[in-house]
């Protein structure tokens, strides 16, 4: 174990949320409900289903590399060029990959506190010194961001919105902070619920990319267009950041059915309208029944809400879990009193309402 890499060894593996399947051979029940990882509750588009079935036949060829079809598609859908984006296994894998090319040993990587968990792996497992900033108010303080900066920081990780927290940063905050940064210093201002946001002041951080050389922006297909399983994830960024971040990538690190499916996924905007109507009601209907049983949210943001149980998260997480529920707990993040639901359909959430209204008034 002593030969692992410098801050590999102090690493916790990413704790995902429990898999439905898991639960269900647990309890020996067929109906659990997963609201634990921010999975799209509607299932995949079916014109995503429909290409998926088409791509078969041409499994036992390698994907196209450089994924041409879906850089198109997704260039003309964002109003960018081509060369401006680079496809991931996820967007998780851009994260990856932004700390392959520009962290490592002797740089420093800033992170927000409670910030989403896989930029201080992916930092950390790089050899670079991660620089935790304290949050504010659970959400990322771009001053106490900004403190953290000097010659030698290469990354700086912003969730916006955050995951888990919900909160987000508004347009005029982060555009200040971004110009105030050195050209050293790369933003990856990951926007995984882009499209799931609707707040006024929300920013949409491609808009940025003509001003900022130093800003990547990643967004995924696995929320808002209900496509987690096959992982696709993209990066936005200067056509000379996006030739960098080329060269570590793995060559066909997105398979042919997540590439099909995720070209298909772009134009279903019925899917998309759905999946929006769908989260506005989940989000209303889940923060109206977590105030009446007097518990404190978190901003409902993106697809999910987290809560807080003080002095009882793990107890009543174990207990949903028992009910058939799965929520996902905070502690990991250092929020052991909070937890986190994902919306589903109506009657998921009503469910998941009903059984934790059971499980607190028997406490
Ligand atoms: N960023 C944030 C803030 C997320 O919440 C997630 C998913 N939980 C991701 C990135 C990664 O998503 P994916 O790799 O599926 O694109």
């Amino acid at each position: 174990l002593e030969w692992a890499a410098p801050g590999v060894a102090d690493l916790r593996p990413y704790q995902p949320g429990k898999p439905l399947a898991e639960l269900e051979r647990e309890l020996g029940i067929r109906h659990a409900i997963k609201l634990a990882s921010n999975e799209n509750p509607l299932g995949p588009s079916p014109k995503a289903l429909s290409a998926v079935s088409a791509a078969l036949p041409g499994l036992a060829l390698y994907p196209e590399s450089t994924a041409p079809e879906l850089r198109q598609a997704l260039a003309r859908h964002l109003q960018v060029e081509p060369v401006q984006i680079i496809l991931g296994n996820g967007s998780n894998e851009v994260l990856e990959l932004a700390a392959r090319a520009f962290a490592g040993p002797g740089s420093e990587v800033i992170v927000s506190q409670y910030a989403f968990a896989v930029y201080g792996i992916v930092a950390q497992a790089s050899g670079a010194l991660l620089r935790l900033a304290p949050a504010r108010d659970f959400g990322h303080d771009l001053d106490a961001m900004a403190g953290l900066v000097n010659e030698r920081t290469r990354l700086v990780f912003i969730a916006n919105p955050n995951n888990p927290t919900g909160t987000h940063l508004g347009r005029d905050a982060l555009e200040t902070f971004i110009d105030s940064l050195p050209a050293h210093a790369l933003v990856v201002l990951d926007e995984a619920y882009f499209e799931l946001m609707n707040a006024a002041d929300y920013p949409d951080g491609l808009r940025w990319l003509p001003r900022f050389a130093n800003l990547l922006v990643t967004r995924t297909f696995s929320k808002a267009y209900g496509l987690a399983g096959l992982r696709c994830g993209y990066g936005v960024g200067h056509p000379d950041l996006i030739a960098l971040l080329e060269r570590v990538r793995e060559p066909f690190n997105v398979n042919t059915l997540a590439q099909v499916a995720a070209h298909a996924a772009l134009f279903d905007s019925a899917y998309l309208q759905a999946t929006l109507a769908n989260n506005r009601a989940g989000l209303e209907q889940i923060q109206r029944g977590l105030l009446r049983l007097g518990l404190t949210t978190l901003p409902a943001a993106g697809n999910f809400i987290a809560f807080a149980v003080p002095g009882g998260a793990a107890r009543v997480y174990g207990a949903l879990l028992q009910q058939g529920v799965i929520v996902r707990p905070l502690q990991p993040y250092g929020m052991p009193e909070h937890l986190r639901v994902s919306v589903g359909l109506p009657e998921e959430n009503q469910r998941f309402l009903t059984v934790l209204a059971e499980v607190l008034e028997k406490s």
